[in-house]
């Protein structure tokens, strides 16, 4: 595996794999790797060759007062991992590089970028559309991967490559998550002991709305409101926001139809959590994905 520090030479290496007709996929992170990431590079490896991994955690995307400083990092593990993975090229850039004195220009998806995520932490989407946009020019992958596990964050990259008319396909990967449910994410090593167990209440919560669409509820209020009972359950637990959404705009949605999501953040403490289920209409019936 190559690790590559500065934008010229990642953007040599995509030249040349380009040039000799091969294709190669991408996929972006902050590091503190997972099982969540690495379904992400297993599915790259499918469909590409060769595969390119970034860690870069980007300063833009946190605002004032959040875990920017603590956010976990833990390069020398990563990089062993990816290569024990086969990954060709990991993409590790400073700050400096990414953003050089006098860096001015940011990109804003206006709408989808305002809701749920936007509304608890603004700016974040304006940081998260400029490294993506950023990462795509110079990586110039074939196709890259994100999770859904971010689903408003896939979304709005969707959006920026539709429309910036960018030639990288995106391809949003399953929720990867431990043995009791609780969706893998970098930020559950913040978590006490008893945050750790009491956090089960996302997927329990998302569980009790997937068991309501299952028996013909479509009606969002009631859905929302099992989920929320659910949640009011463990006092550990404080609901940041508890909504079902269209796939589609991320509009608050009243009934189920065509694809939705139900989106929860809830806090743990200090430890924010995201989860969420998409619900797609087959048939007259709801087919919840977790
Ligand atoms: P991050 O390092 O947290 O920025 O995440 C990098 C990519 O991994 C994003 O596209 C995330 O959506 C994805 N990801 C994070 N956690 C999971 C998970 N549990 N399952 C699937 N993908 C994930």
């Amino acid at each position: 595996m190559e690790t590559i520090r500065t934008v010229e030479w990642m953007k040599q290496v995509s030249r040349k794999a380009r040039a000799e007709g091969r294709l190669l996929g991408f996929v972006p992170t902050m590091g503190a790797l997972h099982a969540g990431h690495v379904s992400l590079v297993r599915a790259a490896q499918r469909d590409c060759s060769p595969v390119a991994v970034s860690i870069f955690v980007n300063p833009k995307q946190f605002g004032p007062g959040e875990d920017f400083a603590r956010y976990p990092r833990s390069f020398e593990a990563d990089s062993a991992l990816l290569q024990s993975l086969g990954v060709e090229y990991l993409f590790a850039p400073e700050a400096a590089e990414m953003y050089p004195p006098g860096f001015s220009s940011h990109v804003d998806v206006d709408g989808l970028a305002s809701r749920l995520e936007g509304r608890t932490r603004p700016g974040h989407f304006r940081g998260v559309a400029t490294v993506v946009l950023k990462l795509l020019e110079i990586v110039d992958p074939w196709r890259a991967y994100f999770g859904r596990k971010d689903a408003q964050q896939s979304r709005i990259i969707e959006q920026l490559v539709r429309d910036f008319h960018l030639d990288a396909q995106i391809e949003v990967c399953p929720i990867v998550r431990e043995e009791d449910g609780l969706a893998l994410s970098s930020r559950n090593a913040y978590l006490s002991a008893e945050d750790r167990r009491a956090a089960t209440v996302l997927y329990r919560a998302l569980g009790a709305a997937r068991q309501a669409a299952g028996r013909g509820e479509r009606n969002v209020a009631r859905l929302v409101a099992a989920m929320r009972e659910v949640i009011a359950k463990e006092p550990r637990a404080a609901a940041d926001y508890v909504e079902v959404v269209r796939a589609e705009t991320f509009e608050p949605a009243a009934m189920l139809r065509g694809e939705c999501y139900a989106l929860l953040a809830v806090f743990f403490g200090a430890t924010r959590l995201l989860d969420n289920m998409l619900i797609v209409e087959e048939n007259g019936e709801f087919r919840c994905e977790l």
